[in-house]
Formats: structure tokens, sequence, C-alpha cells
């Protein structure tokens, strides 16, 4: 005799821990498995180890997503202040860091703790290392074999979330469930990921490894975010390289203002006027780490000389080097390290108020396994608990 519950959820990780909880509070009986050790593998790393659970501005532009509309009933339906407040109730310390990001002041094991607490009802069932095979569609829901046993639900929540870091038990299952129903996918690739650079570029700034500079980037479809970049030995990380991956495809070039705060050319010139005889190496070296100034006179990128040798026309040059220096990345480090996976299952084949496959009545995909990807910032958790709360109620 299989073993019957109203729901099934695939994943035990942020969004389905939530969607648990919910479905289980509505009095559904509810069975959670994974097939790793334990619950919320990816909670627990990020943010350092602080989690960055949501941030105190969410708004459908925060997210990377092929219907940008897709997203604003769920984040509707619960809030980022929703969140806050189930934090709040389970007394945890909390701390707001640069644009509205919130992190917890202690530990995200507390944020595990919390999921887990609520899933502490007679209702709700989880088990791990569970390996899930032979899904099936009956005529009353879904049936499945979970290591040998057979089961058999009503509603089956897919909530296994993107490829970003295999190491914590990424796998492509939910896409592969999405294909078997029918379901469009949106190709993926690694988002909020470091890039690459070609060998030439790589060998030149690979000395500069670990010197952070505030910017502004832009990638080629005018989308521009300002934090700071940080050189690495294989290329370009920091917040604002992170946030640009997610608009950026191979081939493409981004743009980077180094001197965000200032007029080069208008800076320049006054030092020009008062220090003729200074170097250019000198000069900019006041403004950028003189190391980066270093590295672009030997690629032949700028000459040192002193400044009252250059004319009006060499600043112009000069200052529009510096605002829009352009880099064309040879990659991204992939998702060994992204943490988020752009595209997969196509919005257009789901219901933005339940999560639930048109085409299928019964199934539901919540969290990063769908074509829903956040910025960098909170952004994706809010995602998760937002998508899972929602299916958590229908289905
Ligand atoms: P996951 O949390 O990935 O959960 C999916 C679950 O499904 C996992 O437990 C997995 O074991 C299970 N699973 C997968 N395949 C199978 C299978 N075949 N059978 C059974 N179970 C399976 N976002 C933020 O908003 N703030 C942050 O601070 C932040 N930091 C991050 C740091 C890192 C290093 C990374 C990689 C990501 C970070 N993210 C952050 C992104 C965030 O972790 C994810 O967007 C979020 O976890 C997605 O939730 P999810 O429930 O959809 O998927």
């Amino acid at each position: 005799m299989a073993d019957k519950f109203d729901v099934v959820i695939i994943g035990a990780g942020a969004a389905g821990l939530m969607c648990a909880a919910e479905a289980g509070k509505r009095g559904r009986s509810v069975l959670v498995v994974d097939h790793g050790k334990k619950p919320g593998r990816k909670i627990l790393i990020s943010g350092g180890g602080r989690c960055n659970f949501t941030n105190y501005d969410v708004a459908a532009n925060n997210y990377v997503c092929r219907n940008p509309h897709f997203v604003k009933s769920a984040l509707s339906q619960y809030t980022n202040w929703d969140f806050i407040a189930m934090i709040a109730k389970h007394g945890i310390a909390f701390e707001e860091r640069d644009h509205g990001q919130l992190f917890c002041e202690d530990s995200a094991k507390e944020i595990v703790a919390m999921l887990l607490a609520e899933c502490d009802l007679p209702t709700v069932q989880q088990r791990y290392q569970v390996d899930v095979h032979d899904i099936a569609k009956t005529e009353s829901g879904f049936s499945l074999k979970l290591n040998t046993e057979q089961v058999e639900c009503e509603s089956l929540v897919v909530a296994t979330g993107g490829l970003s870091m295999p190491k914590l038990g990424a796998t492509p299952f939910g896409y592969q469930i999405a294909e078997q129903f029918g379901l469009k996918m949106v190709p993926t690739t690694a988002g909020l990921v470091p890039f690459t650079l070609h060998k030439e570029d790589k060998e030149a700034f690979a000395e500069l490894s670990g010197i952070a500079i505030p910017a502004v980037v832009e990638a080629e479809d005018g989308t521009t975010f300002r934090e700071n970049l940080l050189f690495t030995h294989r290329g370009l990380s920091g917040p604002v390289v992170l946030q640009i991956s997610s608009y950026w495809t191979p081939g493409q070039k981004v743009t980077v203002d180094l001197l965000p705060d200032l007029d080069l050319e208008e800076t320049l010139n006054a030092m020009r006027d008062k220090h003729p005889n200074q170097s250019l190496k000198n000069s900019l070296s006041r403004l950028l780490p003189k190391r980066l100034i270093e590295v672009l006179i030997e690629r032949g990128d700028l000459v040192d000389k002193p400044l009252k040798q250059f004319n009006p026309k060499d600043i112009t040059a000069m200052a529009n080097y510096f605002h829009k220096w352009t880099i064309a990345p040879n990659g991204t480090e992939g998702y060994r390290t992204a943490e988020v996976t752009l595209g997969g299952v196509d919005t257009d084949g789901l219901s933005s108020k339940t999560m639930e496959a048109k085409q299928v009545p019964g199934l539901y995909f919540v969290g990063e396994v769908m074509d829903v990807s956040g910025w960098l910032g909170g952004y994706n958790f809010q995602w998760a608990w937002s998508s899972g709360f929602v299916a958590g109620q229908y289905a």
C-alpha cells in the first residue's frame, strides 16, 4: 500500500520549508523530502554564515525573469515585512547593512531553526537522504518512489533550487520534472558570479588581486550598478560585478566608471594648472590605487609624463578612459561559485498567484528552480519565502 499525503515537497531548502510550514498550517498532510542529509544547506552558508534573508526595499525590478510582472503577485501576498515579522516573532536579532540588506546578527543557523520550528506541526513530516524517482500523474494527483517506497499525493511541489553550488546538492531534477510534464524551460546559466578575463587581461590584473574600488558598471543593455569592484587572481569580482553578471551574456562588454564620484577631466585640468610638473602616475595615484595606475601604464593604456605635456584633448580622452573603462570578460566562474541560476522553468507555464502549473493541476514550482533570479541583497531568499508561501496556501 502506498503512503498517502496531501502534499509532497521535493527539496528542503528555503522555498520548500516555507511551503511545508504554510501547507501544514492549513491542515494539509505534508511530506518534505531531500536527497541531502539536512535541511537548508544554502541558507547555512549564505551571507558569510549570517544569511542576507531579505531587504528593506523589495520590488519586481530587483528580479531577472523573462516576464518582469510574474513576481509581483507572490511578492505582494508575502512581503519582506511578513518575513521580518516572522524573524521578530522568533526573537532573531538582525542588522541592516548597505542598500537595505538584512542579515542575522548572530548566525544563519537561526533561520533554519526558525523554519524547522514553523514546520514542527503534526501535519508535517520530513525525510532526508531520499532518492526521488518514477514520478507519474494519477487520477487524483501524483505517485512517486522515495528510495524504494511508493508514495501518493494530491499536490506535488518542486522546490529543488537551481544549479549553483553542486557541492551543496544542486541538481537539474526540478527541470527534468518540468520537462516530463511538458513545461517549457528558459535556458540556464550562472548568475551573481565573478567574471574571468582573457589571458592578457588576466595576467596583467592578477597582481591587483585583493584591491577593491567603488565603481559603476554598465551592461550592454544599459543596466547599471554602483558598488565595489574587486580584482581577483582570476578576474573581476565584488558586489558590482556579481550584480552585472546577471545582465551579461558571452561576447558582450561591460563599461566601468572607475571614478564615479568625480569629474576626472575637471580634476586633471585643475591638477595640471596647479602642479604642471607632476607626473600623470603620481597625479592619478591620488585618486586610484597606485598599483592599478602602474599596471595601466605597463600595459601601454596610459603614457606617464608630466601633466603639462598633456593637451586638453589628451585630458578629455584620459577622462573618458577612466569613466568608460571597457572590459570584455572571457566568461564567468560558472555554477561552482555562482549564487544563483538564471533561467529555469518558464514562468509562462505557471500561475503567478499560486505557482501551480497551468496545464498540470496539482503540480507547483517554488523558489529558484523557476526562471526568477534576484539581485544580490536578500532578494533570492525573499523570492523563496514569497513563492513558497503562496504555493503553501493552495497546494
Ligand atoms: P535551495 O535552497 O537550493 O534548496 C533546494 C533543495 O533541493 C536543496 O536542499 C537540495 O538538496 C534539494 N534537491 C536538489 N535536487 C534534489 C533531488 N534530486 N532530490 C531531492 N532533493 C533535491 N540569497 C539571498 O537572498 N541572500 C544571501 O545571502 C544569499 N547567499 C548565498 C550564498 C551562496 C554561496 C549561494 C550559493 C547562494 C546564496 N543565495 C543568497 C541564493 C539563495 O541561497 C537561493 O536563491 C535560495 O537558497 C533558493 O532557495 P530554493 O529553496 O529555491 O533552493
